[in-house]
């Protein structure tokens, strides 16, 4: 089976995309490699951050490879915390990042929201970009203890039930990483 390398040191997100990826192509992680060093998100875009990380991960391994970012974008905080989302309120401090988000939020009506995840993959030195994304709205308190990040207060349109209330199968029936994955495999099935 082909093997992808995902630039990534988020096994939720490898979880999610090895569910996607299952009996179609073989997912390392960067642990799996033994690849321990951070990567860095220095841009103001999710497109840039992406394109580094996988540029970065396929200097490092010289091999081709994928890197995806991922970010929260609310409709009444114009955007926010969008390409922020990991660092909203404190690094990559889940708890954190969701109270200052629920904060602002507390008092307004227009609780809509989206995520949106942009893959980049490095093929044959070659850089391809996929998109995916899932409408939905923002609860006022956490329910479920699946998943990661904003999953908890995030239930996405035609569901009832938040991300962490659902199981990964259930949670790849509308998520955004998802989306950019199978346009991603099916880039891959073309070449
Ligand atoms: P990253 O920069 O792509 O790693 O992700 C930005 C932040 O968005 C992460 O730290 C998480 O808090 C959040 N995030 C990314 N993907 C998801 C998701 O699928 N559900 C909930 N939160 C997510």
């Amino acid at each position: 089976m082909n093997e992808l390398i995902f630039a990534t040191h988020n096994e939720n997100k490898v979880q999610e995309v090895v569910s996607v990826l299952k009996g179609k192509f073989e997912v390392r992680s960067l642990s799996n490699l033994g690849l321990n060093q951070e990567i860095p998100e220095p841009y103001d875009t999710l497109e840039e951050n992406a394109r580094e990380k996988a540029h970065i991960v396929n200097k490092w391994t010289g091999r081709d490879c994928f890197s995806e970012d991922t970010g929260l974008l609310v409709d009444s905080l114009n955007g926010e915390p969008g390409v922020r989302s990991a660092r909203y309120a404190g690094d990559h401090d889940f708890q954190k990042n969701i109270n200052k988000l629920l904060h602002r939020l507390s008092g307004i009506e227009n609780r809509k929201a989206r995520f949106i995840t942009i893959i980049c993959l490095i093929l044959k030195g070659k850089e391809y970009i996929f998109e995916g994304d899932c409408k939905g709205i923002i609860i006022a308190e956490r329910r479920g203890s699946k998943g990661f990040g904003y999953d908890s207060i995030f239930v996405p349109d035609g569901s009832e039930k938040t991300f962490a209330q659902m199981d990964i199968e259930e949670k790849n029936q509308f998520s955004h990483r998802k989306k950019a994955v199978e346009k991603l495999i099916a880039f891959l099935q073309q070449q």
